[in-house]
């Protein structure tokens, strides 16, 4: 069963999205607080994709997207923020999540992004033991995994996927465009800025001064390029 955590202390919202999810075929999980989102997300280890409500009682849903995150790279997190809250979607992204929803959404909306980010998280693509060996990196894509000499890195799966991409197109300047029918789908409704956030983030974990990086580079007024 695909399961979906659902944290919305709103519950006429909870129950739109839980009806929503379940008519798309998931299992979902609900949660009124961060604190019992938490608590349910131990319960349930098989949970793949979570939904974070943001302004909520007792903790946030940026710290519980920080909580999941500190022990757990591989789930899928979308964050769903309100519209005037602009500055959210890149406060969600920077503590980790990966995708948001700005409500109100519709319900075609929520399981296009949902569906997404599973297939990429609980998809079972199963690839090839390969590695990609581009000092000072090694990407394995079968673990899905990157170290930096030697050092592993925790990647989200969505920054991952844009690695991967980068390592590879080694050389070549690939639109913000590109980016994100690769990484998010075709299908994908949401805004280009999701690219430049999820590369600060990247930026941050894996380059040796992020303000001056050398590994992702800005093709000025076009995307990005890996390496020179
Ligand atoms: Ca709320």
């Amino acid at each position: 069963m695909k399961k979906v955590l659902v944290l919305e202390d709103e519950s006429n919202i909870r129950s739109f999205v839980v009806i929503n999810l379940k008519r798309a075929g998931y299992e979902t999980i609900e949660a009124g607080t961060g604190e019992e989102a938490l608590e349910q997300l131990k319960h349930n280890p098989d949970i793949k994709v979570a939904l974070l409500d943001i302004m909520l009682p007792g903790i946030d849903g940026f710290e519980v997207c920080r909580r999941i995150r500190a022990s757990n790279s591989q789930i899928g997190i979308i964050m769903l923020t309100a519209r005037t809250q602009e500055m959210d979607k890149v406060t969600g992204l920077m503590t980790g999540a990966d995708d948001y929803v700005t409500k109100p959404f519709s319900p075609a909306e929520l399981t296009a992004r949902v569906d997404a980010l599973y297939r990429r998280t609980g998809g079972a693509v199963v690839e090839n033991a390969d590695e990609i060996h581009q000092p000072p990196f090694l990407l394995n894509t079968r673990n899905r995994t990157l170290e930096k000499n030697g050092q592993r890195i925790k990647l989200t799966q969505v920054e991952y996927a844009i690695i991967k991409l980068f390592m590879d197109n080694p050389g070549k300047a690939l639109s913000r465009e590109d980016i994100l029918d690769t990484v998010w789908g075709r299908d994908y409704f949401g805004e280009l800025k999701i690219v430049d956030v999820n590369i600060r983030r990247l930026r941050i974990k894996i380059e040796d001064d992020p303000t001056n990086p050398t590994y992702i580079n800005t093709v000025w007024g076009y995307g990005y390029k890996w390496g020179a």
